[in-house]
């Protein structure tokens, strides 16, 4: 062990300098061709080398090249910088290298008290069982979907892990325009079809209307099909919108629909007392999937899902082979039994570390942090002649776009399309783009708490001289 003790050692200390020296290094380059060449083509090495070879070929070879999401002027994507407690505690935890598919070891109960604190943080219900760590939302909503699917086959009278969709009537789903995507996916993948999940109409702003809701889901009845499903934003990652989860929630009581909410980028958003109110109604969901490897800095992979009836998450996954079934969790069962993995990786300790490292102050603290800041990126866009606010700034996410007075329509379109990677080619700040009611727009994530106002004001600079100097080459 002694090896590993000297190439840990000076891990840590490569990791310390790299992690240091983000923030005076470009945001993100392009990956130099050789380097780029390299990788790709390592060829399997013949014989072994030594831990402080691989150590020192990590430090030349992959460190130079990030994703540019630790920098405190990324703001691309819904991508985190990593806790540095929660990048200590995954070493730890791969030394440990349990399978948290269940027993009686550290790992299965502390993920136990994690899902807990997560659920307590996002202010959700949450009686003992009724939840599990997952790679992502994107898992997390294939086990949500799949849970409302088998409640609404029992409901029917068919069990559809024996029978098949095939002993079903067409159910039907309720999403909008701004759905994430994980969500169509699942729904194909759990054979829903995606033609089965009906876009719902959205206001201005982007929040699927309950109004519309309802009467969509009157005419579907009237036409024979089954309505089971209603998904509904914690935030988007278009612009942050949240939906009013308590006018949605009042249709699914009356209409006995699962209400399922994605909370992956923008449930922790509550602890900002500032914003709490726009999630009234969370609390009321039957599941809710959640991402504490975005807002809360936990190092990727780590998604949670939670639901509100913690029976009918069992009964929709639970097969307890004969080789598995004593059961140290007080009749609770192995998290195999809830969820699709069966050996699972230790991610409740990168969760516990990060958690525990700030408290609930310190995180509902970077929490509001990340949404003043939005705010005030709402406020230098508004301010700037150049520039144009796609939408309210709502939790932390700011979506705006390059558009001067007296440019066609069409040739600001073309800017602001190429706008995104020409800023992240300086180097100085990362942004990513989408569309907007069908205008082409930038969007800025901030979910760092690092971030400060002059990282603002270089994102302002940046998209300004970009967005001018795209004009005068593409005009
Ligand atoms: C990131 C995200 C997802 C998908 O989650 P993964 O962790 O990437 O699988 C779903 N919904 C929203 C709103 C997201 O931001």
């Amino acid at each position: 062990m002694n090896d590993f003790r000297v190439a840990g050692h000076a891990t840590v200390d490569l990791l310390a300098d790299y992690l240091g020296g983000l923030a005076e290094q470009p945001v993100w380059q392009p990956m130099d061709p050789a380097a780029r060449e390299r990788l790709l083509g390592l060829p399997l090495p013949r014989q072994g080398r030594g831990l402080a070879q691989l150590v020192s070929e990590i430090g030349s070879e992959v460190l130079p090249y990030p994703m540019g999401n630790g920098h405190p002027r990324f703001f691309g994507w819904v991508n985190a910088a990593p806790a540095p407690a929660g990048v200590l505690a995954t070493l730890a935890a791969a030394a440990m290298n349990p399978s948290s598919a269940g027993g009686d070891h550290a790992d299965v109960h502390l993920e136990r008290t994690v899902v807990r604190w997560i659920a307590e943080l996002a202010g959700f219900p949450h009686p003992p069982g009724a939840g599990l760590l997952t790679s992502g939302a994107s898992m997390a909503t294939i086990v949500a979907l799949g849970t409302a699917r088998d409640r609404a086959a029992r409901r029917l009278g068919v069990d559809v892990r024996e029978q098949g969709l095939a002993a079903l009537p067409p159910l039907v789903g309720y999403v909008s325009a701004e759905t994430h995507s994980c969500v169509r996916k699942a729904a194909e993948l759990l054979g829903l079809g995606s033609r089965q999940l009906k876009a719902v109409a959205t206001d201005a702003a982007g929040h699927l209307d309950p109004v519309a809701l309802r009467e969509r889901i009157a005419a579907d009845r009237a036409a024979g099909l089954v309505p089971f499903l209603v998904v509904a934003s914690a935030g988007t990652v278009n612009t942050g919108a949240v939906d009013d989860l308590d006018a949605i929630a009042d249709v699914c009581a009356e209409e006995r629909l699962w209400l399922h909410v994605d909370g992956a980028y923008g449930a922790f958003g509550v602890l900002d007392p500032v914003v709490a109110h726009r999630y009234a109604g969370l609390d009321r969901a039957d599941s809710l999937a959640l991402d504490p490897h975005k807002w809360l800095g936990v190092p990727v992979d780590c998604g949670c899902v939670l639901v509100r009836d913690p029976a009918e998450l069992r009964a929709a996954f639970s097969l307890v082979p004969s080789y598995l079934r004593d059961d140290n969790a007080g009749g609770l069962g192995w998290f195999s039994e809830y969820g699709i993995e069966q050996t699972r990786p230790f991610r409740s300790l990168k969760v516990w570390a990060t958690i525990a490292a700030s408290g609930r102050e310190g995180i509902a603290r970077d929490v509001a942090h990340c949404t003043a800041m939005a705010r005030r990126l709402g406020e230098l866009v508004v301010a700037e002649p150049e520039l144009e606010l796609m939408a309210a700034v709502e939790s932390s996410i700011t979506a705006f776009r390059y558009a001067p007075a007296g440019v066609a329509a069409e040739l600001l379109e073309r800017v602001n399309q190429a706008l995104p990677v020409a800023v992240q080619e300086r180097g100085r700040t990362f942004v990513t783009g989408t569309v907007l009611a069908g205008r082409e727009a930038v969007r800025a994530c901030l979910i760092n708490p690092a971030v400060t106002e002059p990282d603002l004001a270089v994102l302002v600079d940046e998209v300004r001289a970009t967005g001018a100097k795209l004009l005068a080459s593409l005009g």
